[in-house]
C-alpha cells in the first residue's frame, strides 16, 4: 500500500498536458476527420488512463471533474457544434417532455396504487404523483418499493382513469404522434448519431470485455505500466462475515476497511481490494480463492490491468453521460433509440441486444447503469418501446436461460424489465399475436424443468438442491406469464384467438405433466420411512392459481375461443386418462333395483394423485359454457357428446375420498407429507383451482348420470357399497360390530360420504353451476366467516381467495352483511354479521373445516338461543341451478339415496353402540330438510316442478321389500320421542312440521281452499313460547356461570404457589390498610391540615402503627423499627423522561458528584414498585432459589430470561414484574412539638455555629495530635449540641440490612458503578431518587389533569411512601461525618460558608432536589442536638429559605412580557404585585446589566405563581409521604383553591414573597451573595438557553397524520456512515427525533465493549438506556432497555378499519391514531417501557432469544 502518498500528486504531475487542452479544438477537429470512429478512440486510449485508476484509492471527485473537460466536453462541443451550454439549452427549449413520469424508484420509497383505476397492481405511483392524481381519494394501496421499476404516472394504458396527475396533464392537443426530430438539422442529427453510436460502441465493448490483460483494438494505451487490481466480485452464496474474514486475512486489512470492502462488493458487485504489481495481486488472489474454495465455490476474483479498469469505469460514466444528455431532449433520446436498436447490415446484433445478452456476465454495478439508460430512453420513448418489447421478447428465451445460470437476484437481471414491457396491455397483445410469447414463455418453462418420471411427468422427489434453487428460478416465468394475461382481451382478432389457442394448448402440455404427479400409495403395516417430497409440487400448483384462472377469464371473454379451448381440454384429458384406469377390472354393482357398471378400483389400495390440474381446468370451462347464451338455448351445440361422465368424476371423486380416509384415519401410516397435502388442498391459497373444481366436476358428472348410479359409484369409491347394499343394510347393529376400529373408520367414511353428497347437491354458488353472480359468492363466503364470529378486516381477507390482482372483493359487498364496530384503545375494528343475514347460515358449508363448522355452529345456536328463538339451524334456501346441472335435484329423491337415510334413521332408532353417530344422524336430517327447502321452492315456482319434485310422498313410502320397513317419515316420528335424541329434536321436529306444511300446501293448491290450522299451531306457538322462555333463562344461568369462572381463573393466572387464594386476599386487606391508614382525620393539634413545621399534624400511637402481611409466607406483621424488616419490590432505573438536556456530556461515573442536580434534569434515578410486601428474609430466600435455578439453567444451555438476574434482577414473585431492588418499610417517626422554637434568624445562626462546631472537629481530627488554638478559640459549640455524642442506631439488624440494600442498589444503578455501600454517595442517591420520582409523579397529574392527591395508585403511593421515610432513615447506613458534609455543602450554596469552595450558582441547581436532600440530611445533624430545639422546626426554616431561593431563580430567569394589552388586575393581588415588583427590581439593582427591566407586576406575579406551582406541589407530596399528614379536601380535586390550599398545606403565606420580607434583614444579604456568585451573571448573558420555570413536560415526537410521509421521510434517509447509502431499517427514536440506520453492520459502534446496533448505541445517550423507537419500513414500535432487553409494540398507525398493519404487508392507508399514541407516550413518562418488555418478554419466550443490541 506504498502508493497511497502519490494518489495528490498524480493530476500535478500532468497539469501541463491537461492544461494546455482545449475541448473546442478538439471537437473541431474531430469535425475534420473520416474515421471519427478511430480519432475519437485514440482520444479516449490517450486519456482514460491518465484520469481513471491511478492508485489504490479511486477518487471520483478528481476523475469525474477531469472526465468532464477532457473527455465529456469534446463530445459535448462536438454534438452541440457550440459552446454545450448554449447548445443543450436550444435543444431543451425544444423539448417536448414526456408525460411518463418515469421516476425511478429507490429502495424503500413508498408507492402509490389505487385498487379502483390501476390496469394491474403493478401500475404504481411515485408519492409526487399520487399527491398531484384524483387517486388519493380512492381506494389505494401503500407499498415501499424494493428499487428499480419506475413511476406509471402518464401511461394511459396503466390506468381505467386519471392516467395524469397535475404536473404530467398533457396540455396540448395530442402530441405524442409528432416526429420529436422535426425540429432538429440533418447535421445536427448526423453529429448526434456519430456521436452516440461510438461513445455507446465503446461503453458496451468494455463492458463486455472479458480479458483481464488487453483491451479492445484501438484503445490499447500508448505507454502500460505493471499495475494492477485485484478485483473481488459478489456472489450470492457467500456471507458477509465469509467475505469480511477472508478479506482480513487475504489483503491484510482491519474489520473496518473489510467491513467497508464487503458493502461496497454487495452494493456494486465488485471493488478493488489490492493495487500494485502483478505478483502482489496475484497472491492476495491465491489467498482468498483458497480460504473460501473448501465448502463451496470460491469467491470470484480477478487480477485486473489498471487500463482495463480504467475505460470500465469510463465506460459506465459514458452511459451516465447519454442518460443525462437526452433527459433535457426528446430528440436526442429517440436518436440513441435508434442508434442502440441498429441491426448491423448482416443482421448483426444491436448493441442494445449485445447487452441483453451479456447481462449475466456483467457485474452489478454495470446492470444497474445500463438499466438505467435502458428505463430512460427506449422505455419512455413510446415508438421504440415496442421495437424493443419484441427485440426483448425474441430473446426472451436465450435471457431466461442465462438467468437461470447467473447467481444473482432478479432484481439486478435485464429479465426483471419484463414487467415494464409485458403489462402495457397492447405491447402484451402485440407480442402474442407477432412473437407467439404465450407459447415461448410456457415452452421455456416446461424445458427448464427436467425432472420428470416414466410417464412424462414432474418428479421433484430427491432433487438437488442446485435443481431447487433453478425451480425457485424459474417460477419468475409464471410471474411474466401472469402480467402478459392480466388484461382480458375486450376485442378478439383471429389471429389472437389462434396465437391464444396455441399458448392454451402449450399450457395444457404443462398441465398434463402435472396431472396425477406425486401419487401416493397408502402405507399398511409399516410407517413410512422418509417423508415424500410434496412442497414443490404445490408451490407450482399455487403459482399457477391465478394463471389457471386468468385462462378461464380469457375463455370466458370469446365464445369460440371458449368451445375450442373445451375441445382443447377434453382431448388432454383423455389423453391422461389412457392408461390410467386400464387394467382395472370391469365390475357390476346393483342397489335398489338399479345397477351400474363400473370398474373395480380402492383408493386404499392403488396409486391416487392429489394434482389433476387438467381435469379441473375442464370442470371451469364446463361451469363457463354453462353460463353462455348457447347452453340456455341449444345445448346440444356444446361438445358435451364426447363425454362420458364416470370417467369425468373418476379422479376428482378419488381426490375427495383421500381427503375423506386421511380423515378418518386410515392413512396414518403416510405421514405428514399426506396430511399437508390435504391442508393445502382445501385451503384458500389453492382451493379455487384444486377443491372447489373436483366439486364441480362431480357435479358436472352426476348432472349426466342417473343418480342412483352416480351414487353407488360414490359408494363403491368410498368403499362402503357393501355395507349399504346388503338386503339387511338397517340391521347393523349386532351384524358388524367384530372390529370396533372398522366400524369407527366406516363411520367417518358414512359421515365423509353424506357430506359429499350434501355438497353436490347443495352447493350452487359458482357462476355457471346456480344461478349467481360473483358478487353472491363472495357474499356467502363473507356470511359464513363471520358466522363463525366477528372478524377484523385482515382476518377476513386472509379466508377470501385473492385474484391475481389481489382484490377479493370484499369492499364491494361487506356492508350489504356485516356491520362496523370501531376500535378502543387496544384491539382492532370488527365486522359482525348483520342478524338478517343469518338466515343463509348453511352449517355444511363447503369452506368450512371440522373445527370452524362445530365454533359456527355453537355460535349461531347461542345467538338463536339468546334471541329467544328455536336453535334449528335447517339447510338454507338454495339459489336455483342452472339448466345444465339443474337435473341434480333428482339425487335427493333418488332410491339409493333414501334407502341409505332410512338405513341410519333405522340404526338410529337404538341408542348408539359405534354402529352410528350424532354427526352421521344430523347430515342425514340435513338432506332431509335439503329435499324439504327443495319441495317448497319449486311449489312457489312453477305447478310443473311441484309435479316432478314431490319428497315428502317419497319419504311417506314405505321402504322396499323384503319385510314392511316403516317409511322415513314413520322413523322419524318415532325418533321424535326417543330420549336419547335429545340433541336432535329440534330439527326432527323442524322437519316434521314442514312436511305438515308442504302437504297442507299441496292440499290447498289441489282443492284451492285455505286449510284451517290455525287453533293448532296457536296452541303450538304458545308451546313454543313457553320452551323459549325456559331456555333464555338456562341460557342467562349458563352466561352467569361462565362469567365467573372466568373471573374466577383471572384471579388464579398471576399466583405462584397453592397459597393462591390467601395471596390475593392479604393483597386485597393490605391495599385497605396502607392507603387508608395516611387519610385519618387530624387527631392532635389544630384543625387545619399542615404537613410541616411545629404546627404540623401529628400520628397518634395507632396512626402509626401499620400491620401487613407478607406475600411470600402469609403471616402478618406490624411495621417497626425494631422489628422484622418488610420490604417492597421495587425497580430503579435511570431516566431522562424529564430531561430538558439530552446532549450533556457523558461524565466520568467514578468521579461525578451527583449532590446538586442542575435544573435541566438531564438525568435522574427512577424507583417504581409494583407494591407487593414481604419480608426481608422471605425476599433473601426467594431471591436465593431464583439465583441457584439461574445458575443451574446456564450450565446446561444458554437459555436467556427476561430479567438479568447477575445484576440483581427478579420477577415480583406474585405479579411477575420486573424487579430489581427491595425498598424497606419503615414506621412514621415520633416527634413531639415543643412550643418555644427559634425564628428563622436565630435558626441559621445556631445551625451555622453548629456547621461551625462540625468544620473544626473535622480539623481536629485531620491534623491530629497538633493543637490549634486558632479555631479551638471561636469554636464554642452552641448549647446541647454535643460533638461526641454517638445516637442509638433506631433500627433492627434486618432493616439496618435493608437500608443498605436499597442505598446500594440506587447508587449502582444510577451511577451506573461497581456496588460500593461505603461510597460517600450512596445516600445523595437515595435522595435524588426521590426528589427525581416525586417530581415526575408530579409531572404525570398534571400531564393526566389529575388531582395532585387521591389519584395515585396504591402502588405508588406505597410506593412514594416508603421511599421518602427511606430517604429520611438512610443517613443511619452511612457515616456520620460523610453526611454531616453533604448537608455542610447543601447549605452553603444559599447561606455562604467561608469553609466550603466551589458552590454552584443557584441558577445550576433544582431546588426541589435540595430541598429533599437538606431535609433529608438533616436528621444526621439533629440527631447532636439536645437543646429541644425540634427537627420540624427546621424542616420548615428549610422549606422557607428554599422557597425563596426558588422564587429569585424564577425571577431571574422569567421572560420579557411580551407586548400585548396590559392585563389589569383587581385590587386582589395588588399586594403581590407591588412586593414582586420590588423583588425584581432589587435583583436588577443587583445585577446591574443583567436583567431586563419590567414593567408590568402583574406579568412577574403570574411568571412566579405559574413557576412556583410544580414545586410547591411536589414538596406537598414530599412531606406528605414523609410526615403522614393528611391532605385537605382541595388537593383532592382539579384546579380552584389548589394555590391557597398547598400554601396552607406548606404552612406558606399566600404571597410567598412575604417569607422575605418578613426577614429582609437575613435575606437580603443572602440575595445580594446569590446575584454577586458570577456563574449568575454568566448564565444569563450565555447563549445557551436557560432553564426556565416551570419546566414544560417532555412528550413524544410530533408525528405525521398520514403514514406514507414518515415512509418518505425515511426513503431519503441515508446511512450516515457509509457515504449516502440508503439506510435498510431507518428507525425513528420517538423521544428525540433522531432518524437510525438500524440493525445493520455500518452503523454498529462500540459500548462499553461490546458491539451494539446504532438503535442500542442511540438509547444509551438519549434516554439513559430506554429508547422508544418506530421502525418505519416495519411500521412497528420497538421498546429498548439497556443491552438485552427489547420488544416489539402495536404502532399508533391505524388503517380505515382500525387494523395495525404490522410489517407493512397489506399496505391500506395509515393514519394516526392519537390515543394510541397518547398511550405510548405515557407509558413512556410513567417509567413502564422497561416494565412492559418484561411482561412481553414472559408472555413470549421467543422474544428473548432475540438479539436486541444489534438492532
Ligand atoms: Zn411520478
Ligand atoms: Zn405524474
Ligand atoms: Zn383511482
Ligand atoms: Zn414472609
Ligand atoms: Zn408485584
Ligand atoms: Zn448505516
Ligand atoms: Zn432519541
Amino acid at each position: 500500500m506504498a502508493a497511497a502518498e502519490t494518489d495528490s500528486e498524480v493530476p500535478c504531475a500532468r497539469c501541463s498536458d491537461f492544461l494546455n487542452f482545449s475541448a473546442k479544438d478538439t471537437a473541431a477537429k474531430w469535425l475534420e476527420v473520416d474515421n471519427l470512429h478511430k480519432e475519437v478512440y485514440q482520444h479516449l486510449a490517450c486519456f482514460v488512463p491518465k484520469i481513471y485508476c491511478l492508485g489504490p484509492n479511486l477518487n471520483p471527485q478528481n476523475e469525474d471533474l477531469l472526465a468532464q473537460l477532457l473527455l465529456q466536453g469534446p463530445l459535448e462541443w462536438y454534438l452541440c457544434g457550440e459552446e454545450p451550454t448554449v447548445g443543450l439549452a436550444k435543444l431543451e427549449q425544444s423539448n417536448q417532455p414526456s408525460q411518463l413520469c418515469g421516476h425511478v424508484f429507490k429502495v424503500g420509497e413508498p408507492t402509490y396504487s389505487c385498487r379502483d383505476c390501476a390496469a394491474d397492481p403493478t401500475c404504481v405511483l411515485c408519492m409526487q404523483c399520487f399527491l398531484g392524481s384524483v387517486h388519493k381519494e380512492h381506494r389505494y394501496r401503500m407499498t415501499t418499493s424494493g428499487g428499480g421499476g419506475f413511476c406509471d404516472c402518464g401511461d394511459t394504458e396503466a390506468w381505467k382513469k386519471g392516467p395524469y396527475c397535475q404536473k404530467h396533464e398533457p396540455n396540448i392537443g395530442d402530441s405524442s404522434q409528432k416526429d420529436p426530430l422535426a425540429n432538429l438539422s440533418e447535421q445536427m442529427i448526423d453529429r448526434t448519431r456519430n456521436v452516440f453510436s461510438i461513445i455507446l460502441k465503446y461503453a458496451v465493448d468494455m463492458l463486455t470485455w472479458e480479458k483481464e490483460n488487453e483491451l479492445p483494438e484501438g484503445l490499447e494505451p500508448p505507454a502500460r505500466g505493471d499495475t494492477y487490481y485485484c478485483m473481488l466480485f459478489n456472489d450470492e452464496v457467500h456471507t458477509y462475515e465469509q467475505v469480511i474474514y477472508t478479506l482480513q486475512k487475504a489483503v491484510n486489512c482491519t474489520q473496518k476497511e473489510a467491513v467497508s470492502f464487503a458493502t461496497t462488493v454487495d452494493r456494486d458487485g465488485r471493488k478493488s481490494v489490492r493495487f500494485g504489481d502483478f505478483q502482489f495481486c496475484e497472491q492476495a488472489k491465491s489467498v482468498i480463492v483458497r480460504n473460501t474454495s473448501r465448502q463451496t465455490k470460491p469467491l470470484r476474483v480477478q487480477v485486473m490491468h489498471s487500463s482495463v479498469v480504467a475505460h470500465q469505469c469510463f465506460a459506465l460514466k459514458a452511459l451516465n453521460w447519454l442518460g443525462q444528455i437526452i433527459r433535457s431532449s426528446d430528440a436526442l433520446r429517440r436518436i440513441l433509440c435508434l442508434v442502440g436498436l441498429h441491426q448491423g447490415p448482416n443482421g448483426e446484433n444491436s448493441l442494445v441486444d449485445t447487452l441483453m445478452l451479456c447481462d449475466s456476465k456483467m457485474w452489478k454495478g454495470a446492470r444497474n447503469v445500463y438499466h438505467q439508460l435502458f428505463m430512460s430512453s427506449l422505455l419512455m420513448d413510446p415508438k421504440y418501446k415496442k421495437l424493443f418489447a419484441i427485440q426483448f421478447a425474441k430473446n426472451y428465451r436465450r435471457l431466461q436461460t442465462d438467468f437461470m445460470e447467473d447467481d444473482h437476484e432478479r432484481v439486478v437481471s435485464v429479465t426483471s424489465l419484463s414487467v415494464q414491457l409485458f403489462t402495457a396491455p397492447t405491447v402484451a397483445r402485440m407480442l402474442i399475436t407477432e412473437e407467439n410469447l404465450m407459447t415461448t414463455i410456457i415452452q421455456t418453462f416446461v424445458d427448464h424443468l427436467r425432472h420428470r418420471d416414466l410417464q412424462g411427468r414432474f418428479q421433484f422427489e430427491r432433487y438437488t438442491a442446485q435443481q431447487a434453487f433453478k425451480f425457485r428460478r424459474v417460477q419468475s416465468l409464471i410471474g411474466d406469464l401472469k402480467y402478459v394475461l392480466i388484461s382480458r382481451p375486450t376485442e378478439w382478432s383471429n389471429e389472437l384467438r389462434d396465437k391464444f389457442l396455441e399458448g392454451f394448448e402449450a399450457f395444457l402440455e404443462l398441465l398434463k405433466c402435472m396431472q396425477g404427479m406425486d401419487p401416493v400409495v397408502r402405507q399398511v403395516g409399516q410407517h413410512i420411512e422418509m417423508e415424500p417430497e410434496w412442497e414443490a409440487a404445490f408451490t407450482l400448483q399455487m403459482k399457477l392459481t391465478h394463471i389457471i384462472s386468468m385462462m378461464q377469464e380469457w375463455c370466458a371473454s370469446d365464445e369460440r375461443v371458449l368451445i375450442e379451448a373445451y375441445k382443447k381440454c377434453l382431448s388432454a384429458l383423455t389423453h391422461c386418462h389412457s392408461g390410467f384406469t386400464d387394467g382395472e377390472q370391469p365390475i357390476t354393482l346393483t342397489m335398489c333395483g338399479h345397477s351400474v357398471d363400473t370398474i373395480r378400483y380402492c383408493v386404499s389400495q392403488e396409486k391416487v394423485s392429489i394434482h389433476l390440474p387438467v381435469s379441473r381446468l375442464l370442470a371451469g370451462l364446463h361451469a363457463l359454457l354453462s353460463k353462455t347464451e348457447v347452453a340456455y338455448r341449444f345445448p346440444e351445440l356444446l361438445p358435451l357428446s364426447e363425454l362420458s361422465p364416470p370417467m369425468l368424476i373418476e379422479h376428482p371423486l378419488r381426490c375427495l375420498v383421500l381427503c375423506a380416509q386421511v380423515h378418518a384415519g386410515m392413512w396414518r401410516r403416510n405421514g405428514f407429507s399426506l396430511v399437508n397435502q390435504i391442508y393445502y388442498y382445501h385451503n384458500v391459497k389453492c382451493r379455487v383451482e384444486m377443491f372447489d373444481k373436483d366439486l364441480v366436476m362431480l357435479q358436472a358428472g352426476a348432472s349426466m348420470m342417473d343418480p342412483n348410479h352416480f351414487l353407488m359409484i360414490v359408494l363403491s369409491r368410498f368403499e362402503l357399497f357393501h355395507i349399504f347394499s346388503s338386503a339387511d343394510c338397517r340391521k347393523r347393529y349386532g351384524r358388524e360390530n367384530i372390529n370396533k376400529d372398522v366400524v369407527q373408520q366406516n363411520n367417518t367414511l358414512i359421515e365423509e360420504m353424506l357430506h359429499l353428497v350434501i355438497m353436490v347437491v347443495g352447493e350452487r354458488y359458482i357462476a355457471g353451476v346456480g344461478q349467481v353472480e360473483s358478487y353472491d359468492e363472495i357474499k356467502r363466503e363473507i356470511i359464513h366467516q363471520l358466522c363463525i364470529r366477528p372478524m377484523a378486516h385482515s382476518e377476513l381477507v386472509k379466508a377470501l381467495p385473492e385474484n391475481e390482482n389481489k382484490e377479493t372483493g370484499m369492499e364491494r359487498v361487506i356492508d350489504h352483511v356485516a356491520l362496523f364496530k370501531k376500535p378502543g384503545v387496544t384491539g382492532r375494528g370488527l365486522y359482525k354479521l348483520r342478524p338478517e343475514c343469518a338466515k343463509m347460515f348453511n352449517l355444511y358449508f363447503n369452506h368450512y373445516s371440522r373445527a370452524d363448522q362445530s365454533k359456527a355452529e355453537e355460535a349461531q345456536r347461542k345467538i338463536k338461543r339468546q334471541n329467544g328463538e328455536d336453535s334449528v339451524l335447517p339447510p338454507p334456501v338454495p339459489p336455483h341451478f342452472c339448466p345444465l346441472f339443474g337435473s341434480l335435484v333428482n339425487i335427493l329423491q333418488c332410491d339409493v339415496l333414501l334407502g341409505i337415510l332410512g338405513a341410519v334413521l333405522q340404526w338410529a332408532m337404538e341408542p348408539s353402540g359405534g354402529h352410528w353417530s350424532e354427526s352421521m344422524l344430523q347430515r342425514v336430517l340435513h338432506l332431509l330438510g335439503m329435499g324439504l327447502v327443495e319441495e317448497q321452492q319449486h311449489l312457489t315456482g312453477s305447478t310443473e316442478d311441484g309435479i316432478s319434485f314431490n319428497f315428502t310422498l317419497k319419504i311417506s313410502r314405505p321402504g322396499e321389500a323384503p319385510g314392511n320397513t316403516p317409511s322415513i317419515l314413520a322413523l322419524l316420528e318415532t325418533l321424535q320421542n326417543a330420549p336419547h335424541l335429545e340433541v336432535h329434536k329440534d330439527m326432527i321436529r323442524w322437519i316434521l312440521k314442514t312436511v305438515a306444511n308442504i302437504k297442507t300446501t299441496r292440499e290447498c293448491t289441489a282443492s284451492a281452499s285455505p286449510a284451517d290450522s290455525s287453533g293448532h299451531s296457536q296452541e303450538e306457538t304458545v308451546r313454543d313460547k313457553d320452551k323459549a322462555e325456559r331456555k333464555r333463562k338456562a341460557e342467562m344461568a349458563r352466561l352467569r356461570r361462565e362469567k365467573i369462572m372466568a373471573q374466577m381463573s383471572e384471579m388464579q393466572r398471576h399466583f405462584i404457589n397453592e397459597n393462591k387464594d390467601l395471596f390475593q386476599q392479604s393483597l386485597e386487606e393490605l391495599d385497605a390498610t396502607t392507603s387508608t391508614s395516611l387519610e385519618h382525620s387530624p387527631s392532635t393539634c389544630d384543625s387545619t391540615l399542615v404537613c410541616v413545621g411545629p404546627r404540623r399534624w401529628r400520628a397518634g400511637a395507632s396512626d402509626r402503627r401499620q400491620v401487613v402481611t407478607c406475600i411470600l409466607c402469609q403471616e402478618e406483621q406490624e411495621i417497626r423499627a425494631d422489628g422484622k424488616a418488610m420490604v417492597l419490590a421495587a425497580f430503579v432505573q435511570r431516566s431522562t423522561v424529564m430531561s430538558k438536556n439530552r446532549k450533556r456530556p457523558p461524565y466520568n461515573p467514578d468521579k461525578y458528584d451527583p449532590l446538586f442536580m442542575h435544573p435541566d434534569l438531564s438525568f435522574g434515578t427512577h424507583t417504581g414498585s409494583c407494591g407487593h410486601i414481604m419480608h426481608s428474609h422471605c425476599w433473601q430466600r426467594y431471591f436465593e432459589a431464583v439465583q441457584a435455578k439461574e445458575q443451574r439453567r446456564q450450565q446446561r444451555l444458554r437459555v436467556h430470561t427476561s430479567y438479568d438476574v447477575e445484576n440483581g434482577e427478579f420477577l415480583c414473585p406474585l405479579c411477575e414484574c420486573l424487579s430489581n431492588t427491595v425498598i424497606p418499610l419503615l414506621p412514621l417517626t415520633k416527634t413531639t412539638c415543643s412550643t418555644e422554637q427559634p425564628d428563622q434568624r436565630q435558626w441559621i445562626n445556631i445551625i451555622s455555629q453548629q456547621i461551625k462546631a462540625l468544620h473544626a472537629a473535622r480539623k481536629k481530627t485531620n491534623a491530629e495530635g497538633v493543637d490549634d488554638a486558632d479555631s479551638a478559640e471561636d469554636c464554642h459549640p452552641p448549647d446541647g449540641f454535643r460533638l461526641d455524642h454517638t445516637p442509638k442506631n433506631p433500627y433492627s439488624g434486618t432493616i439496618k440490612e435493608m437500608l443498605t440494600t436499597f442505598g446500594t442498589a440506587t447508587y449502582k444503578v444510577g451511577l451506573k458503578v461497581h456496588p460500593n455501600e461505603q461510597d460517600a454517595r450512596v445516600p445523595i442517591m437515595c435522595w435524588g431518587s426521590c426528589a427525581y420520582t416525586i417530581q415526575s409523579i408530579e409531572r404525570l397529574l398534571v400531564d393526566e389533569e389529575k388531582p395532585l392527591f387521591g389519584s395515585l395508585p396504591c402502588r405508588q403511593n406505597d410506593c412514594l411512601s416508603s421511599l421518602t421515610r427511606f430517604g429520611s432513615a438512610c443517613w443511619t447506613a452511612s457515616s456520620q461525618a460523610v453526611v454531616h458534609g453533604h448537608f455542610i455543602r447543601l447549605l452553603a450554596a444559599l447561606v455562604p460558608d467561608s469553609q466550603v469552595e466551589n458552590t454552584p450558582c443557584i441558577l445550576d441547581i433544582d431546588m426541589f432536589h435540595m430541598l429533599v436532600s437538606l431535609v433529608l440530611s438533616y436528621p444526621a445533624l439533629h440527631c447532636l442536638d439536645s437543646s429541644g430545639m425540634s427537627e420540624d422546626a427546621a424542616q420548615l426554616h428549610l422549606l422557607h429559605l428554599v422557597t425563596i431561593a426558588h422564587i429569585v431563580q424564577i425571577l431571574l430567569t422569567s421572560i420579557p412580557e411580551e407586548v400585548r394589552m396590559e392585563q389589569e388586575s383587581g385590587g386582589a393581588e395588588r399586594e403581590e404585585e407591588e412586593s414582586v415588583c420590588l423583588l425584581y427590581n432589587t435583583l436588577r439593582s443587583h445585577l446591574s446589566s443583567g436583567l431586563h427591566e419590567v414593567t408590568s407586576g402583574w406579568h412577574l406575579w403570574h411568571c412566579v405563581k405559574t413557576g412556583i406551582l410544580p414545586y410547591l406541589r411536589a414538596a406537598a407530596l414530599f412531606f406528605h409521604y414523609l410526615n403522614g399528614a393528611p391532605v385537605p379536601p382541595e388537593l383532592h380535586a382539579v384546579g380552584v383553591g389548589e394555590w391557597e390550599a398547598l400554601c396552607g398545606y406548606l404552612c406558606l403565606p399566600s404571597n410567598p414573597l412575604q417569607l422575605y420580607y418578613n426577614n429582609l434583614e437575613l435575606l437580603e444579604p443572602l440575595l445580594q451573595g446569590w446575584c454577586s456568585h458570577p456563574g449568575v451573571l454568566q448564565a444569563l448573558q450565555s447563549s445557551t438557553a436557560l432553564i426556565r420555570f416551570p419546566r414544560e413536560s417532555n412528550h413524544l415526537i410530533e408525528l405525521p397524520e398520514d403514514y406514507s410521509a414518515l415512509i418518505n421521510q425515511a426513503s431519503s434517509f441515508t446511512c450516515p456512515k457509509s457515504g449516502g447509502d440508503k439506510s435498510r431499517a431507518p428507525t425513528l427514536c420517538l423521544v428525540c427525533g433522531a432518524m437510525l440506520c438500524s440493525q445493520s453492520y455500518c452503523c454498529q459502534t462500540e459500548l462499553e465493549g461490546d458491539d451494539v446496533g446504532a438503535c442500542t448505541a442511540h438509547t444509551f445517550s438519549c434516554g439513559a438506556g430506554v429508547g422508544i423507537f418506530l421502525r418505519v419500513r416495519e411500521s412497528q414500535v420497538l421498546f429498548l432497555a439497556g443491552k438485552t432487553k427489547g420488544c416489539f409494540y402495536a404502532p399508533p398507525y391505524l388503517d380505515d378499519y382500525g387494523e395495525t398493519d404490522q410489517g407493512l404487508r397489506r399496505g391500506n392507508p395509515l393514519h394516526l391514531c392519537q390515543e394510541r399514541y397518547r398511550k405510548i407516550q405515557k407509558l413512556w413518562r410513567q417509567h413502564s417501557i422497561t416494565e412492559e418488555i418484561g411482561h412481553a418478554q414472559e408472555a413470549n419466550q421467543t422474544l428473548v432469544g432475540i438479539d436486541w443490541q444489534h438492532l
